[in-house]
């Protein structure tokens, strides 16, 4: 029996609804999770980079919320041993990752301030459902559905193109918050060194909907930006006609009013308002008509109703356009939950999303920590009926688990990551050997 054989993961023992997250169970199950389940080796594999340089792990910050909202900042550890021990014994209730900063963040107090700073970081974004309160009308605040989740799909497509394409980038890790909304983790050797300077830059390019009231705010002029044409056609193709119509979008006179706004001529906003007051059409041939009365003004006066050539394009982008919270993004000291933390309101596990087969994600099916840890009882109690002589402790627990598959994708992520940074580092010793 190899030490890594897969056991499959038993269909009967994910029913979520059998096995509901109940808050006040989360410190009864962190210690099997931290036990049992954390994938610490690619989660230190991840941030040591390859290992060439110890400091790289040792002087991240790591920030633990305790029971109680206990907030620990500072946190660091000098090995994959004395982090495991460490989580094991503090048992947080999150987890956040901060910066990697001149000196180990737990001697802080030692240094001045000055010369105890943060050096490098991951580029990261955080977009949240509670952003998009403007433009949903199925849910409000913390609460998403299978209606809104799109919203993420979306904005993880077209955030993650312009980092790949326009950008660039190459390792670009996706996840699940656990509850509302997404992270990603640019993870380049040359990403993690930016000042805050370029990260803002980086934003500043990706920022197309401001905040405030949903009044326009996207105006579109020729030449539309290649960026922006990408966006229009991904949200169009792709998505446009299911949200429009899960949405419900143009259904009641509040609707219409909302949309209507976005239409920047005042004639015409009129003319549709009276029309669709009238009309019990559906909000299909609404827009339908939006579009084809915004197409048919411009063409009458290209010059005069300039400013109608992209309205339906306009109004797509404001309802579905990615809202990122630009402070997360430009800070190298800001903190993010981390990957395999466990959302405390949630018990759902912060998951990787592969960002190959993003529409199939579904984060209802994310395993909540009691879900797991449940799996886990079953699969020993079986091992141990099926051995006798206690092998079954060489097997990875986790793999007994729903959680195996997304530690699948976080293993693949960090193999390709480490692979081309040591590729990278070859490349640099040829070249210097050239001189
Ligand atoms: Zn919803």
């Amino acid at each position: 029996m190899s030490e890594e054989k897969e056991i499959e993961v038993k269909k009967e023992t994910t029913n979520q609804e059998e096995f509901a997250y109940d808050a006040s169970s989360l410190p009864s199950l962190l210690p099997i999770y931290y036990k049992l389940l954390f994938p610490y080796g690619p989660f230190y594999s991840w941030l040591s980079y390859g290992g060439l340089n110890k400091t790289t792990f040792s002087n991240r910050e790591f920030s633990f919320t305790l029971q109680n909202d206990i907030y620990v900042r500072y946190q660091s550890f000098t090995s994959q041993q004395e982090m495991e021990k460490e989580i094991q014994k503090m048992k947080p209730h999150k987890i956040d990752i901060g910066a990697i900063f001149s000196h180990p963040p737990k001697d802080h107090n030692k240094y001045h301030s000055g010369i105890f700073k943060p050096l490098e970081k991951e580029l990261v974004f955080d977009i949240d459902m509670t952003d998009y309160d403007d433009v949903r009308k199925c849910c409000q605040g913390a609460d998403i559905c299978t209606k809104c989740w799109p919203l993420m799909t979306m904005a993880i497509k077209l955030i993650d193109r312009a980092l790949r394409e326009d950008f660039g980038f190459m390792h670009r890790l996706w996840i699940y918050s656990g509850r509302r909304g997404v992270h990603c983790w640019v993870c380049d050797d040359k990403v993690r060194k930016l000042p805050n300077k370029a990260r803002s830059a980086i934003v500043d390019y990706l920022s197309v909907i401001q905040g405030g009231n949903l009044e326009k705010r996207v105006n579109l002029k020729d030449p539309v930006h290649p960026f922006l044409r990408h966006c229009i056609t991904t949200i169009s193709k792709q998505h446009w006609e299911e949200y429009r119509q899960a949405q419900e979008i143009l259904e009641t006179p509040s609707d219409v009013e909302k949309v209507l706004k976005m239409v920047p001529d005042a004639e015409m906003k009129e003319k549709l308002k009276t029309e669709f007051n009238n009309d019990n059409r559906t909000t299909e041939t609404r827009w339908e008509r939006i579009r084809k009365a915004t197409a048919e003004r411009y063409q009458e006066d290209m010059k005069k109703y300039r400013k109608l050539r992209y309205t339906p394009q306009e109004i797509m982008l404001e309802f579905c356009y990615p809202r990122l919270d630009a402070n997360v993004s430009t800070s190298i000291n800001h903190l993010l939950k981390s990957p395999f933390s466990v959302h405390p309101k949630t018990g759902r596990v912060c998951v990787p999303i592969d960002i190959d087969s993003v529409d199939d994600f579904d984060p209802f099916a994310v395993p909540t920590i009691s879900q797991l840890c449940h799996e886990l009882d079953s699969q020993k109690a079986e091992k141990t009926e099926d051995n006798s002589d206690g092998s079954t402790r060489k097997i990875h627990l986790y793999k007994t688990t729903s959680i195996k598959k997304h530690v699948k994708i976080f293993e693949d992520f960090v193999n390709k990551l480490l692979a081309d940074s040591r590729k990278e580092k070859l490349n640099q010793k040829d070249a210097t050997m050239d001189f």
